[in-house]
């Protein structure tokens, strides 16, 4: 688990706001039932419990926690949990509304979820980390299960989190169950790729992208944001495929070196230092400086809203892969369409850790595990397909890709809420 600290006040916009806007804003220009939309604007459930935990000193803690389902039209809703000092609750209910659009254009048979629990990890002891993910996991236990609501990672989350959570789960009905919870350690009943999943679908949207374009990336210097699951796994891909990675940053700042970074070197030097600060061969900045680096492709991999109307007219680069959930503000969308800026958006280009965490849900489901090239070659045929899709749509309608990808989405959840029919 990496890093979290951030500033309480990471988003200056109601997330949940800007998810509305977003979804209003697809239902004019795909003319979708206004009656549909108004019930999609909206979660179907919203769960807040405290969460007592006994700290190491014998004191009690309590922390506030959340998990929202958006919607389960298409299937179980699916979605990650967050532990972050600024988690909100309409941060939350954002984030379990993309997931929604994410799932369906992804063609999984998911709805959308999310989880956030008001806590810093980085400042809790493990046996304390233990303790609130399990209590957490009880007071919502009502609320998952493998055909109900199934949990993931998220920022501040990682494999051994959710073994917390399958373990409680299953000591709780008696017997394990593997579909409870995705992004598991292989000795429980996880995939083999997923811990890159997130990363290896950013490399196919970016690498399809680039096709598009008739340009290959290594002839591309790439600026990558965060360096926890997503952005530091992205940066090895990248790499490996020989991109040229010209900055990278953690929520304490950054480090560039416009010739490339040895992005191995970097991942041994964080891992040994706990910051990327200081990494020999590279100068420092900040996290505001990456985001406008003269670069061909700039990745945010961290948090919501790093890219704004204030920023957008300066950023350089070409492309943006929002590695990230929400980075990218509506006001900020306008000025790089605008611009010819060519934004791959979160719904595409982050939704490989929620296809192998699908990947994952039917191998436990089946108790059949797949050889790791099986999943990468499944994952690429998804987002390749999808990408294609909301290519399409965009040349079609003359949008942007992010209205193009959440206009598939939505018309495929409100087809499904039309042909189930409102109950009762
Ligand atoms: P993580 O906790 O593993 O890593 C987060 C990284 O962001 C860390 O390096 C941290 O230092 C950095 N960071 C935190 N605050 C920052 C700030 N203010 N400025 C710059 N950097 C900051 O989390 P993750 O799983 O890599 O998730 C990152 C993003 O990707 C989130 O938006 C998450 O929702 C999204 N995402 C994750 C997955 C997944 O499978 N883990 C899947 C889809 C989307």
């Amino acid at each position: 688990m990496s890093s979290t600290e951030a500033p309480a006040t990471h988003l200056a916009e109601n997330p949940f706001a800007i998810a509305q806007r977003q979804l209003a804003h697809v239902g004019e220009t795909f003319g979708i039932d206004p009656n549909l939309v108004g019930v999609l604007a909206e979660c179907k459930k919203c769960v807040e419990v405290s969460v007592p935990v006994v700290m190491d000193d014998q004191s009690v803690e309590v922390f506030e926690a959340y998990r929202v389902t958006h919607n389960m039209t298409r299937g179980p809703a699916k979605g990650g949990i967050r532990y972050h000092p600024a988690v909100t609750r309409d941060e939350v209910k954002a984030l379990a509304m993309w997931m929604t659009w994410k799932c369906a254009l992804m063609g999984l048979p998911f709805g959308g979820a999310k989880g956030g629990v008001v806590c810093n990890p980085k400042e809790l002891s493990p046996g304390e980390l233990e303790r609130l993910t399990r209590r957490y996991t009880t007071e919502i236990i009502n609320e998952i299960g493998p055909e109900k609501d199934i949990p993931a990672p998220d920022v501040g989350t990682d494999s051994q989190v959710m073994a917390w959570i399958f373990d409680t789960y299953s000591m709780n009905v008696g017997h394990s169950v593997l579909g409870v919870v995705t992004g598991k350690p292989l000795s429980v009943g996880g995939s083999l790729g997923r811990d890159e999943a997130t990363a290896r679908g950013a490399l196919y949207s970016i690498r399809t992208a680039l096709q598009k374009q008739g340009a290959r990336l290594p002839d591309n210097r790439i600026a990558i944001q965060g360096f926890g699951n997503v952005g530091r796994n992205l940066a090895r891909l990248l790499s490996e495929e020989g991109a040229r990675i010209v900055a990278v940053s953690d929520s304490r700042g950054g480090v560039a070196n416009p010739y490339g970074i040895d992005v191995q070197a970097a991942i041994a030097y964080k891992q040994e230092h706990g910051v990327l600060e200081g990494l020999p061969g590279a100068d420092a900045i900040t996290n505001a400086e990456l985001i406008e680096l003269d670069c061909d492709v700039l990745a945010p991999c961290a948090l919501e809203q790093v890219i704004t109307a204030q920023n957008a007219a300066r950023i350089r680069a070409r492309m943006i892969c929002e590695g990230a959930n929400g980075p990218t503000t509506p006001g900020a969308d306008e000025i790089l369409e605008d611009r010819g800026v060519l934004v791959l958006p979160d719904v595409l280009a982050n939704a490989g850790g929620v296809v192998v965490s699908y990947f994952e849900w039917v191998q436990g489901l089946q108790e059949y595990f797949w050889k790791e090239y099986e999943v990468n070659a499944k994952l690429n045929d998804i987002t390749v397909r999808a990408f294609e899709e909301t290519w399409q749509t965009r040349e079609r309608f003359g949008t942007s890709m992010r209205v193009a990808a959440y206009g598939l989405a939505v018309q495929r959840v409100a087809e499904a809420t039309t042909i189930r029919g409102l109950y009762p």
